[in-house]
């Protein structure tokens, strides 16, 4: 947490360097377009875009405007861009040139009065001469603070570089590293389902809970980011961040606070109980796969290795087998897949509670499920057996019902709107605002995810573990199916 003393009175500037990319247009600009409209910018809170092109302000707030009607045209309302757009100053500065930091330190102006937020979403590789540039001309000094994206590196050692880079310009408690799962309004409710509610915590656990899945499906294939995803691959790009912070917040045990380090202490001790995955145990808990011919996303698809040009040894899906090493967890494997080129684009989470131990209702008594969905939709529900209604001459049924935890739903059911859904990065920029880094992912969490991913990559290559074609359109490789139906009674909830 930074010192809000240290920010005070100071006038906020939001420093978006990569103004005019993808990530700014599609999510960055317009999170601030709606931040502003519910009134958590401050009055004369400035944001300045930087990018080596010179096209102006002019020119530039165009894009920004058309960008923010393309993503929540629907809720904007009168006035709002017009204010938006003025808050707005695009500067073009190459990140290659030495003077850098010195021109943009004369856009900022009286830097002692200032409180900036830079928001580095451009390609990993600038992070160190952005950050030099930043300390060089002065501008990295507290209350000054800088959020980053992933990829944090490939592996341990190029995470480690980049960190160290980064660190040399912003201690920790400055450094926002943003994953943006963390963002998700489901995700945020995972923590006040279990710590907000007497009734989970104690069934949270082997006694009671048979196993997890974590899934997160896309339609699409890798399209334009061909040349990225080769070098990453579905561990590096998926599971190695988002599915393993899920897994953390699931996993964790109940923080002392909501303090962004007492729940972060928590978080890094789960990472480290992972069980290594070894050569030993790699084939039985992990598979591998890329999407070859089929159809997917509505259309036809070629494979991976035709839209590359060349043979490929990157996995566009993996599944996994983890378990965590502890007396909560021991016992309980949480099964883990995200996938490319898959039926459904879904994210979601099931708890998979175990069965009765005796039932007196026959095999009609199914075990519950908590069944979180992330996307496309955000609910909750919970199976539970009820009896059902009516009167039969065998007496008394079961049925399984659902729950619905729904936030949406129930605003519906009130007959009133439901609220709009966030974008996930609006949450987590205004908390970089307020200089509050709970949500955000902290070095130590990087490096302990790194260290068990970099296992199993090792473990594959040890073993000459090639990913095995699957049929673009399907769940996967029959390998990913064997990897969960291997353990009896278990199977992926597709
Ligand atoms: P992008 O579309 O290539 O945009 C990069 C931005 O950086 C552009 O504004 C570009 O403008 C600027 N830039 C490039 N070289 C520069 C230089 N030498 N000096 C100053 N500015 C420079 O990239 P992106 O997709 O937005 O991704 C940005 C970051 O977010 C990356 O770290 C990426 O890995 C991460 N990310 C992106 C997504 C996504 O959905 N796009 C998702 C997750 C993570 P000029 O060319 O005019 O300089």
């Amino acid at each position: 947490m930074v010192s809000s003393s240290a920010a005070g009175s100071r006038q906020q500037v939001f420093v978006l360097v990569g103004g005019t990319g993808d990530l700014a247009m599609r999510m960055l600009w317009p999170s601030l377009a709606m931040l502003d409209q519910d009134g958590f910018l401050a009055d004369n809170l400035r944001i300045i875009s930087v990018a080596r092109e010179d096209c102006g302000t002019e020119v530039c707030v165009d894009r920004i405007g058309n960008a923010v009607t393309k993503r929540v045209g629907e809720s904007l309302e009168p006035g709002t861009l017009a204010r938006f757009r003025k808050r707005i100053v695009h500067v073009a500065l190459d990140a290659a040139k030495d003077d850098w930091g010195a021109k943009l330190k004369a856009e900022l102006g009286d830097i002692e009065h200032l409180d900036v937020v830079f928001f580095l979403s451009v390609s990993p590789s600038l992070f160190k001469p952005i950050c030099e540039h930043i300390e060089r001309a002065g501008l990295n000094k507290a209350p000054n603070r800088v959020i980053i994206e992933k990829p944090i590196g490939r592996d341990l050692a190029s995470s480690k570089v980049i960190n160290d880079s980064v660190a040399h310009a912003f201690d920790e408690s400055r450094t926002f590293r943003i994953d943006h799962y963390l963002g998700k309004e489901t995700v945020q409710n995972l923590i006040a389902l279990r710590f907000g509610n007497v009734v989970f915590e104690p069934l949270w656990n082997s006694q009671t809970i048979d196993h997890v899945q974590i899934t997160i499906a896309e339609t699409v294939g890798v399209g334009e980011r061909l040349g990225y995803y080769d070098e990453y691959g579905a561990i590096r790009d998926m599971l190695q961040n988002h599915l393993l912070q899920l897994v953390c917040l699931l996993a964790m045990e109940p923080p002392s606070a909501l303090s962004s380090d007492a729940l972060r202490d928590e978080k890094v001790k789960v990472l480290r109980s992972l069980k290594a995955i070894t050569v030993d145990n790699v084939k039985d808990h992990t598979a591998r796969g890329q999407y070859g011919p089929g159809f997917a996303d509505g259309h036809p698809v070629a494979g991976y290795e035709v839209e590359k040009g060349s043979p490929s040894n990157t996995e566009t899906f993996v599944a996994i087998k983890a378990e965590i090493a502890n007396w909560r967890w021991a016992g309980t494997p949480f099964y883990l897949r995200t996938g490319k080129c898959l039926p459904s684009r879904s994210t979601e989470i099931v708890i998979q509670f175990k069965p009765l131990p005796h039932s007196i209702f026959g095999t009609e008594a199914k075990a519950n499920r908590l069944h979180i969905r992330l996307q496309p939709d955000e609910d909750i529900s919970l199976t539970v057996m009820n009896k059902a209604p009516g009167l039969t001459a065998e007496g008394t049924h079961l049925q399984s019902l659902d729950l619905s935890l729904s936030l949406i739903k129930a605003f519906e059911g009130n007959g009133e709107k439901a609220p709009r859904r966030r974008i996930a990065y609006e949450r987590l920029i205004l908390d970089a605002l307020q200089g509050n880094n709970a949500q955000f992912v902290r070095r130590d969490e990087v490096e302990a995810a790194w260290m068990w991913v970099d296992g199993i990559i090792d473990s594959w290559t040890k073993t000459s573990m090639k990913p095995q074609q699957y049929p673009a359109g399907t769940f996967g490789p029959v390998s990913g199916y064997r990897l969960i139906e291997r353990d009896e009674g278990r199977t992926w909830n597709d």
